[in-house]
């Protein structure tokens, strides 16, 4: 009780709105359990069975802190296989099948029931923020855009956005949630259904390109076995987003795999740039925002890395 007093002791301080990440399991001092809250409804996925036989002490907790009006166990997460615990959906009280939740001054519907994880991706809280800024005048792409989070925080200031996705269901959350948050803005967008690696290569033979583009792919590695073909998967994404970009393009190349470094990233990074031609100005390296605090001594607590790379054409 006393370490979920202190984790939401750290965002009632920094958030306005209740809507972050409650509990970032280790990196709050609580392994196994991770909590997103949108205002009084809790997502909860545990990982461990340690947290899981700790389970009704900490419902009890949390209906003492917050009282929940509903509480989804997003547990049907593959981990929890290795801990020898089913993997399942259960609804504590009315979950809502969808939620609003505010962001950076945006509002964003997601769905919570059958949603992707937890519902909402709070890690890129801070990085769509920076990607907004720098979107200006720009075409923009959102390439695994789900709900739409870097391109709706962007269209307040690009002149187009392409979103795309392979779930068709979050490409219409993606539709909505840019229509909501659109006002009298002038700003062209397209939906785009269909495989991300599939999908830029056909878009770099029709010759359209862009000025601004996001890749922010599900882990690509997923355990440390599985590196070699991962690290690929990142340098074929990473080249085929960066053949897309305008002269004085900027990518935003996220990867939320713990097991790929940030070195790794930005060699990928660097070395389809020089195939362009292009010289590669880091700009920002974002992490993961600050309601998924990392643990100095525990490297398995921050894994979302996101590069800022502006590519500037070696000959001009
Ligand atoms: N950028 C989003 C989060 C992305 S989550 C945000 O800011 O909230 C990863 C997304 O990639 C999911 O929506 C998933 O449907 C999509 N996806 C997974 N594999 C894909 C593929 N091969 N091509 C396109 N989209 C894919």
């Amino acid at each position: 009780k006393k370490r979920l007093e202190q984790a939401i002791a750290l965002r009632k301080s920094l958030f306005s709105t209740p809507f972050y990440r409650l509990c970032h399991a280790e990196g709050d001092l609580l392994p196994g359990v991770v909590i997103d809250r949108y205002d009084s409804h809790l997502t909860i996925q545990i990982s461990t069975q340690a947290t899981e036989q700790r389970k009704d002490s900490l419902l009890s907790c949390l209906d003492q802190l917050l009282h929940p009006t509903s509480i989804l166990f997003a547990n049907d997460i593959p981990i929890r296989s290795l801990e020898q615990l089913s993997l399942t959906q259960e609804c504590l009280k009315d979950v809502p099948e969808e939620i609003a939740l505010q962001e950076n001054g945006l509002t964003f519907t997601v769905p919570l029931l059958d949603g992707q994880k937890t519902g909402w991706f709070y890690d890129q809280r801070r990085n769509r923020m920076l990607a907004s800024r720098l979107a200006k005048g720009r075409s923009m792409l959102d390439a695994f855009c789900y709900a739409g989070g870097f391109g709706v925080h962007c269209a307040a200031y690009a002149k187009q956005i392409t979103f795309l996705d392979s779930s068709k269901r979050a490409l219409l959350y993606a539709e909505r949630n840019f229509a909501t948050n659109r006002k009298s803005r002038e700003v062209q967008a397209t939906f785009l259904l269909g495989d991300a690696f599939t999908e830029l290569h056909r878009i770099y033979q029709s010759g359209k390109r862009f000025g601004l583009i996001s890749i922010d792919p599900p882990a690509l590695i997923k355990r440390r076995k599985d590196t070699p073909q991962g690290i690929a998967a990142y340098r074929k994404l990473n080249h085929l987003a960066i053949r897309l970009l305008e002269p004085d393009g900027i990518l935003v190349s996220s990867s939320c795999s713990f097991h790929l470094e940030p070195e790794t990233l930005t060699s990928a990074i660097l070395r389809a740039a020089q195939k362009q031609k292009c010289v590669v100005q880091i700009l920002a390296m974002g992490s993961q925002d600050i309601d998924h605090p990392k643990l100095l001594g525990m490297p398995e607590t921050s894994y979302l890395k996101c590069c800022f790379a502006r590519m500037l054409s070696k000959e001009s």
